[in-house]
């Protein structure tokens, strides 16, 4: 890195929004170095051999509704640059006790078809939200604003605004539908009960829908690295093994986009900032955390229901009132005897990620943050419920606990993997209430993490919008 030479833009951090960022910038002329703290690149897109050699995993991200739909890495020609996207026959299955199972399938009127007498609920509630995705993603995926389709922006906020549970029961009468749409609604780490929980329902499932719910052939890994190596020809540096303690740790630039959390901000820039900027950053709450397991199998997993082998994604929980009481114990500091396991089987449809006949599968639980308690007997008694003979085929595991996730992504404060809790006080005014959410009191210095809006998932609007403003900065 030149100590002599003065960047536009240094990107301290290389997840999804870190590199987003410099490739905004650099895609408009300007100098940029991004220095990573970890030794390989992305953050919460990589992948590595977690278990045995040849089985490939994601350490965090797998499944990127967010990423396909994104409006900022559709305008880059990532697949130039590597990135294959493969879509499972069906988005997402959420089975059942019974054996049958609710199927988020790619037509609305396929999925009603699984959900029994709430079929017509079901095309009523999703259908217009589908249809309007495309006009709706700037607004959804951005700070707020302006809309620039207020109607169609109205009809996805009002019940976007409530809690899942009373969206929920409000609109379906059976367990099946309530089950498939708070199955969706926990993303948000947030109590069912709590508002704006059905938001995650609402798009997730629309997303599903709108544009599937794909995964990058080969790992997570492949989106951060067409990113980088779509910056790198643009002329920008990447350096790892770089972590930055503070501000003077930094080379000669005109401005620095931190690709961190508020608590990390605040030690390394902190003493730039006004009092009252700080005592907000101290304010910023963190939400629950995750504990991960990854599964190296000598088989696919065995589901009683036929339609978990089509899904890439699997939801384990059954009923409402089974996943709601878990998300509650959690935000109560409880770990729940059944949690709602999210669960990703991408090398049913990669051959690329195992040895021929093996696979791999991805899960986490919600704990509560910072929890030391191994939850890895209860994800796999979830999974051996809806899938006897599952335990048979585990060929090895790796567990992480929220302690392993901060260790390994500074980034994940007590196992919180989106940058903060995104309720309703927090998500538009996150990581502060200012008019610009990504510069700061200091000049020449912004944070572009999913500590800012839209906040956490792999879409990289956090990095584009903090680089305009830094663009702005910059003149
Ligand atoms: C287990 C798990 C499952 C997930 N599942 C999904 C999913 O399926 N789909 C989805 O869309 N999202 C998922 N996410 C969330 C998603 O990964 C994050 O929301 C996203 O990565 C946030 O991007 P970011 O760029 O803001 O931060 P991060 O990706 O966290 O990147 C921050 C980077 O900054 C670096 N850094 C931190 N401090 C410093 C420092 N001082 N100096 C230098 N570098 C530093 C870190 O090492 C890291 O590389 C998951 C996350 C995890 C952990």
């Amino acid at each position: 890195m030149s100590q002599q030479r003065v960047y536009d833009a240094v990107v301290v951090g290389s997840g999804p929004n870190g590199l987003a960022a410099a490739v905004e910038l650099a895609r408009n002329g300007r100098s940029v170095a991004v220095l990573e703290a970890e030794e390989a690149i992305g953050g919460g897109t990589r992948s590595a051999e977690l278990t045995l050699p040849g089985y490939v995993h994601d350490i965090g991200s797998a499944i990127h509704p967010l990423g396909y739909a994104s409006p900022f890495f559709s305008s880059l020609p990532l697949e130039e640059h590597g990135l294959e996207w493969v879509h499972s026959p069906a988005p997402l299955a959420h089975p059942f006790d019974d054996g049958s199972a609710a199927v988020l399938e790619r037509s609305v009127q396929e999925t009603a078809d699984t959900l029994d007498t709430d079929a017509a609920a079901y095309e009523k509630l999703m259908r217009p939200i589908a249809r309007d995705w495309h006009r709706l993603a700037a607004s959804i995926l951005g700070p707020p604003r302006l809309p620039r389709h207020p109607l169609a922006l109205a009809r996805f906020g009002l019940r976007a605004l409530r809690s899942a549970r009373g969206l929920a029961e409000s609109l379906f009468r059976d367990e099946k539908a309530r089950g498939l749409f708070i199955g969706n609604a926990a993303h948000s780490f947030l109590p069912m009960e709590r508002s704006p929980s059905a938001s995650f329902g609402l798009l997730l499932g629309a997303l599903g829908h709108a544009v599937g719910w794909p995964f990058p052939k080969g790992g997570s890994q492949k989106i951060a690295d067409a990113l980088s190596s779509c910056l790198v020809s643009l002329g920008a540096e990447i350096y790892t093994g770089v972590r930055v303690g503070s501000v003077a740790d930094v080379p000669k630039t005109r401005t620095v986009l931190f690709d961190v959390t508020p608590r990390q901000l605040l030690k390394i820039a902190g003493e730039h900032f006004t009092g009252r900027y700080r005592r907000a950053l101290e304010c910023y709450r963190y939400g629950p955390g995750v504990f991960k397991v990854d599964f190296a199998l000598d088989g696919p997993i065995p589901w009683k229901a036929e339609a978990c082998k089509r899904a890439g994604t699997v939801h384990l929980g059954g009923t409402l009132e089974e996943i709601s009481a878990g998300e509650a114990a959690v935000w109560r500091g409880e770990h729940p005897e059944r949690p709602f396991i999210l669960l990703a089987q991408q090398s049913l449809f990669d051959e690329t990620r195992t040895p021929e006949g093996k696979h791999t599968v991805w899960t986490y639980c919600h704990v509560p943050n910072g929890s030391t308690f191994d939850m890895t007997e209860r994800i796999e008694d979830q999974i051996e419920r809806f899938a006897p003979g599952f335990k048979e085929r585990i060929l090895a595991k790796r567990r992480m606990s929220t302690a392993d996730l901060q260790r390994i992504n500074a980034n994940y404060v007590g196992g919180d993997i989106n940058g903060g809790v995104m309720d309703l006080r927090q998500l538009f005014t996150r990581p502060a209430a200012r008019l610009t959410p990504y510069s700061t009191p200091a000049k020449g210095l912004y944070i572009c993490s999913s500590s800012t809006p839209p906040g956490g998932g792999v879409h990289g609007m956090c990095g584009y919008f903090a680089a305009l403003a830094a663009r702005r900065y910059l003149g």
